[in-house]
């Protein structure tokens, strides 16, 4: 039933009640209840005109001429008020006689039923209407909290949040030029279809962008749009997980509906984390019905979606690597964009975007303010800027100047440090420091793969710097050689610290991890000690559904192989220690002054590294490596 409908039919039904009661009211103004004593008085004295007997009552009219003999005066009275009919009722008691002298007095009588209409009424259809009121008033207060409402469970229309024009551009979005060049394509084609339908193209379905909140994974999906002129139909992960069972399934179905009707368009999903956690890891009931059969859904919906359509799914995460394998798979989200934290100059242009309607003092600059605000993302940078425009606003100035950006700073970094987003100044040496050992043995090992950059700008809450390493093939053997110059750079990053502070911090922890397993790997797997030989040794695998319960290792060498064994791995790890303490020691300038660039540019590439590294004298090895052989 359509709403306004329900509604009209609802005064309807009102205003029905309303005239019957209303009628009743009337009624009984114009009609005098006598004593049944009475009316026998003004029976017997001929008063009495015409009467309708009914099972309980009595009810007729009375001649008013002479009444005052035979009823007191004030009873007399109140019936002539009544107006010209002088009606009367009268409540029937058990009178055989009446009907006689009924008879004998030659008044017309009839009979009739009782009306029971009105009684039906008040005692029973009025109550199921309060009650159906009262059920309907607190399933649309349900529905309230939940969408729709609970006649409109499934429909998604409520929680879909469809923008005709998103009105934002890729002007709007600074700072990432890399993203926004990758999606340039998916543009191209929601503005030329046809183009691409003609060559056969393959579109892309499915676009994971993955960043740190903030850093503007909606506002690019929201670009995307504004550029392609589509509409933008947005929702979150965390929505299509409902209390019902069966309920999410039917909105995937319900939006992938809207969409094909909106098409050329695009669906941006947020949060899909809170949807696409891989299934069946929840512990060891079997998980999340629920979410799974969403899930299921929208992987069934996707495969059946023919891009051609000209939608575009967009979805973002932080954590893609709690999503469900099956949701990165080609022809779903199989399209990544990653977005990083942005850089010192991504940083001033993305400030540069958000004071565009601020008006600035001439002193304000933006570089600096860039510069002291490392580890904001985009969305605390936008936050700054309006905080520096209230305080200019509540001192009644005319312009912000550098002083409301230095208090909004303070503020701003006092939030983030709780929620250890920004990092001290000591944490950042320390970090440029670490990251420095990582890149420079990376450089000078021969077998290591090559440094395409090295940042200090915070990743998710693990990571607080990182060096990228390229390898330049893919590699299916890795030979001994590699094996420990690949353990020298991670060491590398904890060892540069040992040096240059006297002091180790916890940040090396993965590094540790990484190298532990791999020297345990190279002992138990690759036979590569020469005190345990040749032998492999397993150390079994848990069983799949005592995930997560803690067992004991089990073994299958003996107690003393494995002191053996762990002997043999803290061997491969303390020579490697000792090399990279070396190297670092002899290239202690190098480190340094690598450290000293990524303080102050957060980010060196390649050909940064590599002019730094010939200042000092160095080689990369591999440069030298580039034309020799394989
Ligand atoms: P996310 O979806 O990644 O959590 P949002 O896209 O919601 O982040 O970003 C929140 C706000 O932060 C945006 O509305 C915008 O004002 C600002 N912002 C974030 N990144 C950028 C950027 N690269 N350029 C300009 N503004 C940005
Ligand atoms: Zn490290």
């Amino acid at each position: 039933m359509d709403k306004k409908q329900a509604f009209s039919l609802w005064y309807m039904l009102l205003a029905l009640v309303l005239i019957m009661v209303l009628q009743e009211f009337i009624d009984s103004r114009q009609t005098q209840t006598l004593s049944y004593s009475e009316f026998k008085q003004a029976l017997a004295a001929g008063k009495v005109d015409d009467i309708t007997l009914q099972p309980g009552l009595v009810t007729g009219r009375l001649n008013a001429d002479g009444l005052e003999q035979v009823l007191p005066a004030a009873r007399v009275e109140a019936i002539r008020k009544t107006g010209g009919e002088h009606r009367f009722v009268t409540v029937r008691v058990d009178d055989p006689e009446l009907v006689p002298q009924l008879d004998a007095a030659k008044v017309r009588y009839a009979g009739a039923l009782e009306s029971k209409w009105l009684a039906l009424l008040l005692s029973w259809v009025v109550p199921t209407l309060i009650f159906v009121g009262i059920w309907f008033f607190l399933m649309k207060r349900m529905g309230g909290g939940m969408g729709g409402g609970i006649l409109e469970i499934g429909k998604s229309k409520a929680r879909v949040y469809m923008q005709q024009q998103t009105g934002v551009t890729f002007k709007d979005v600074a700072g990432i030029d890399e993203a926004k060049e990758e999606l340039m394509e998916v543009v191209e084609f929601l503005q030329h279809p046809e183009r691409y339908r003609r060559l056969g193209g393959k579109i892309p379905k499915g676009v994971l962008i993955v960043g740190a909140p903030g850093t503007g994974k909606t506002l690019l999906a929201k670009a995307v749009a504004g550029e392609a002129g589509v509409p933008f139909l947005s929702l979150s992960g965390s929505e299509f997980v409902e209390m019902f069972v069966g309920v999410g399934a039917a909105r995937v179905r319900d939006l992938f509906d809207q969409a094909a009707q909106k098409a050329p368009c695009i669906v941006f999903i947020d949060e899909l984390d809170a949807l696409g956690k891989a299934r069946g890891v929840s512990g060891l009931g079997g998980g999340n019905d629920e979410r799974e059969q969403t899930l299921n859904q929208l992987l069934v919906q996707m495969d059946g979606f023919d891009t051609n359509r000209g939608v575009i799914i967009m979805a973002a995460t932080n954590r893609p690597e709690i999503l469900d394998p099956a949701l990165l798979r080609a022809g779903r989200f199989d399209r990544h964009v990653t977005i990083d934290k942005p850089d010192l100059n991504g940083r001033r242009q993305i400030l540069e975007v958000h004071v565009k309607n601020v008006t600035l003092a001439p002193e304000v600059d933006l570089a600096s303010v860039a510069a002291r605000t490392p580890g904001f993302a985009g969305a605390d940078l936008a936050n700054l800027v309006n905080e520096a425009t209230l305080r200019a606003a509540k001192r009644g100035k005319d312009a912000v100047d550098m002083q409301d950006f230095e208090d909004a700073l303070d503020r701003i970094v006092a939030g983030l440090e709780k929620k250890n987003r920004v990092m001290n100044a000591m944490e950042r040496r320390i970090v440029a420091h670490h990251e420095a050992g990582h890149a420079l043995l990376a450089e000078l090992r021969e077998h290591a793969d090559k440094v395409s950059k090295v940042s200090i700008i915070p990743r998710g809450v693990a990571a607080l710097g990182y060096t990228q390493q390229l390898p330049t093939e893919d590699r299916y053997l890795l030979r001994q050689s590699e094996l420990l110059d690949r353990l020298d750079v991670l060491l590398a990053g904890r060892i540069a610290e040992q040096i240059m502070f006297g002091d180790v911090s916890t940040g090396a922890e993965n590094d540790l991890q990484r190298a532990t397993d791999m020297a345990r790997h190279m002992v138990t797997h690759y036979g590569m000690s020469e005190t345990l030989g040749l032998a492999t040794y397993d150390s079994q695998p848990t069983p799949l559904y005592l995930n997560g319960v803690n067992l004991p290792e089990r073994r299958n060498c003996s107690e003393r192989t494995a002191e053996v064994i762990d002997a043999e791995v803290r061997r491969l790890l303390d020579e490697a220690r000792q090399r990279v303490t070396e190297t670092l020691n002899a290239h202690r300038d190098a480190l340094e002054a690598l450290a000293g660039v990524l303080l102050e540019k957060e980010v060196v590439d390649r050909t940064g590294l590599e002019t730094l590294l010939k200042a000092h004298g160095l080689h990369s090895a591999h440069e030298a490596q580039a034309g020799k052989p394989t």
